[in-house]
């Protein structure tokens, strides 16, 4: 059993490498290690840091 879990760039078949990435929401900027296609540059978010993160400014902007 793999203790990572690696994924694999649809196109080019490579592992993704984990990256800090710089995102831009809302006008807010954040950070976070996301998967990367080190080939095409392909990032890859997780379903639940697209909704956990999103969320969680959303929040924060509705209580300026
Ligand atoms: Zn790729």
């Amino acid at each position: 059993m793999a203790s990572n879990k690696t994924l694999i760039c649809n196109k080019c078949k490579c592992g993704l490498a984990e990256i800090d990435t710089q995102f831009t929401y809302l006008d807010k900027k954040f950070r976070h290690k996301v998967l990367r296609c080190p080939q095409c540059g392909q990032v890859f978010i997780p379903e639940d840091l697209a909704k956990g993160k999103m969320a969680q400014l959303e929040k924060s902007l509705e209580e300026k």
